[in-house]
Parts: structure tokens; sequence; C-alpha cells
């Protein structure tokens, strides 16, 4: 019996100390009106800029996000700007769901191209047919391949276009 306790409490205590620590690592918490599951993603697309050598502060541009469903069909994500409010980006629930860290990075990255960075869509593709840029419409022909190996090749063609 005692030993059934005192597991029960160590139980009880290992919660503890975990919720604990997981507060204490949310350290993207400053993002406002940006649903919890995007908040690395805007950190990410900070700290991508940062390296680059941009200070981009999703806070202070106010850019607010959510993942619900978009009813167009193959829409992932979508970015209303030119609000004299903010900008909204908005992530497809399904296609969220059903979308490793990676797509979904290209999706979010994608979006804040629009709305942060200003950049328009290119379906510009290279030799092998791939695209040379994440800011393809996904209307045009060039092929996805946005991988762990292309990742830094596609992110300084984000931030240094102009
Ligand atoms: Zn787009």
């Amino acid at each position: 019996m005692k030993n059934i306790a005192s597991v029960a409490l160590s139980i009880i205590f290992v919660f503890a100390i975990s919720s604990c620590t997981k507060e204490l690592l949310d350290l993207d918490n400053r993002f406002t009106n940006v649903e919890k599951d995007l908040w690395k993603y805007y950190s990410e697309f900070e700290y991508q800029a940062e390296i680059r050598g941009l200070k981009i502060n999703l806070e202070s541009l106010n850019i607010s996000g959510e993942i619900s469903d978009i009813a167009e069909k193959g829409i992932a994500g979508s970015c209303q700007y030119g609000s004299s409010i903010n900008s909204h980006i908005i992530i497809d629930q399904p296609f969220w769901k059903n979308s490793t860290d990676l797509a979904k990075e290209f999706v979010v990255f994608h979006e804040l191209g629009h709305c942060v960075l200003n950049r328009d869509h290119n379906e510009s593709k290279n030799q092998n047919g791939t695209c040379q840029s994440i800011m393809r419409s996904g209307l045009g022909d060039c092929i996805d391949a946005y991988t762990l190996n292309n990742r830094k090749t596609y992110l300084d063609e984000l931030f240094f276009d102009d």
C-alpha cells in the first residue's frame, strides 16, 4: 500500500515538474493573436531573417494567425494584407493535421513571404523542373523541392529577393 502511494506521488511530482518545464520552454509565447501551433514557425522565420541580417519582429508587425478550415479546395494557406489594421494568416486545418514539420514551415513561410516581405508569386524553375522559390503559386508547372537539403537555398531566395 505504501508503495502504491509513493508511486502515485512520484507520478504527480514528475507531472508537476514536466508541466512547469513546459511553461518555461514556451519562450515563443509573445505572439498575441497567433495560434500556439504557429509560434515556432513565426520564431523560426524571424531567426532565419536574422541570420541573414534582416531584423523582423512579427509581434510588432502585428501579423496574427490561425489554423482553421479553408473552404476553397487546394488552398493550404492565405494571408490577408493591405489592411490598415493588421495582416492575418490562415492555415488550412486538414492540411496542418496531415503535414510534416517541413511542409508546415513551407506554407507558413510562403504566407509570411506575402505579408511581411511583400513577395509576389514567382513560378521560375530550375533546369531540372524544380521551383526556384517557395513563392511559387502552386498553379504553375514547377515541382516543389523543399527538403532539408534544399532548405537553405530556398530561404536565401526568400529573404534576399528584391
Ligand atoms: Zn501565395
